[in-house]
């Protein structure tokens, strides 16, 4: 019986270029313009593939993962992988994997945009040059806010929430900008107190010393609004927050509130709560900078994106170990081997 691979959303062409050369049949599941296909749809579909490639922000709950008995993984689009129900994939005996480290750089370059951006407030700066409010010398001066020693001739202090591929780019960049960076992650807390030019922090601390809080966790129970209205609170007045990770890591709400009540200073967002919707007000708020969950949007790592996610797919569909396993416990289980056949 031919295996299959189903794509439901619109695959850069390289990574079907992996898909076609291995041989392997794939079935291509989107609408005209790239849009994903409802759930019950890709309930339907899935019957006939044994393996899935989701894109990170689709959806993949139990309802999906149960349809088909013959399915032999699941090969996630993206390093997060929250958008699946990886609980009830292990428990059934299907292995899910992700596509780290080829979009590490190009994220970690869109959080330090982002950061930028808010802090000079670039994107206001420029609707201000379009609008024609810009007189030239004796006009008013467009005031962005201060980064790295600058004016007040103090190191800026970086703090970093996730420590991981990430978390750890962004910390290069600041390198230039001669700032303290301080860093948050229970997991590396060891890691972080032999690294140089880095401090561990407990989350209080790092929120109430940073000038800029930069997040890079995933998203899972624990991280789930990690930053609420209390955290938000101990950060300074003159404090920046970023987020690149996942938009529930924040109380989306509390957010707008605090930066409306000038508790914080502002806040560069790539990623909601509720994509592609926004919390009430925070579109009218002046000290934001609202981007489309584009982290790792260059065609170049999209593409690689997308040839890893193949070559996990392909792995798996042949009863191989995938590269990039998320998790590796499925492998003991004798519900493992019934799908695979072993
Ligand atoms: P990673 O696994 O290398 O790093 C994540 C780090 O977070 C780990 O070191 C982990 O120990 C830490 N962590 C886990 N729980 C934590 C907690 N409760 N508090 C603090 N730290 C915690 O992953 P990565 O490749 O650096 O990616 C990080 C996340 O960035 C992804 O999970 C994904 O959700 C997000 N991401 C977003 C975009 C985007 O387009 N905006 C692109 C890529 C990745």
């Amino acid at each position: 019986m031919v295996k299959r691979i189903l794509v439901p959303w619109a695959m850069p062409e390289i990574g079907k270029e992996v898909l076609k050369r291995s041989k392997t049949e794939a079935i291509f599941l989107h609408g005209p313009r790239g849009e994903l296909p409802p759930l019950k749809k890709l309930v339907e579909t899935i019957r006939e593939a044994e393996v899935l490639i989701p894109r990170g922000t689709q959806l993949v709950p139990r309802e999906v993962i149960m349809a088909n008995p013959n399915l032999r993984g699941i090969a996630n689009y993206g390093v997060g992988y929250d958008n699946i129900d990886v609980t009830s994939a292990t428990q059934l005996g299907i292995p899910v994997t992700n596509t780290p480290g080829v979009l590490t750089e190009t994220t970690a370059d869109l959080a330090w945009a982002l950061l930028m951006a808010t802090a000079r407030k670039i994107p206001q700066a420029h609707n201000y040059t379009l609008s024609r409010q810009w007189r030239g010398p004796g006009g008013k001066v467009f005031m962005g806010q201060d980064i790295g020693p600058g004016g007040s001739n103090r190191a800026k202090v970086l703090g970093i929430i996730g420590f991981g591929r990430i978390g750890q780019a962004v910390m290069r960049r600041s390198r230039g900008f001669r700032m303290k960076v301080i860093a948050y992650d229970p997991l590396m807390k060891e890691h972080i107190e032999k690294m140089r030019g880095v401090e561990y922090k407990g989350l209080e601390d790092l929120l109430k010393e940073s000038d800029f809080v930069t997040l890079h966790c995933p998203l899972t129970k624990e991280t789930h609004h990690l930053i609420g209205r209390k955290e938000l609170e101990m950060m300074k007045p003159t404090a920046i927050l970023v987020n690149t990770s996942r938009g529930p890591v924040v109380d989306e709400r509390a957010l707008v509130s605090v930066i409306k009540e000038g508790k914080i200073r502002g806040a560069g967002l790539d990623v909601y709560e509720k994509e592609p919707k926004l919390s009430p007000g925070l579109s009218k708020l002046k000290n934001v900078v609202l981007l489309p969950h584009i982290g790792s949007a260059t065609e170049d790592t999209r593409g690689q994106m997308a040839v890893v996610a193949a070559k996990n797919a392909i792995a798996m569909l042949r009863g191989k170990s995938p590269p990039h396993i998320v998790n590796p416990e499925v492998f003991e289980s004798p519900k493992y081997f019934l799908r695979v056949g072993v």
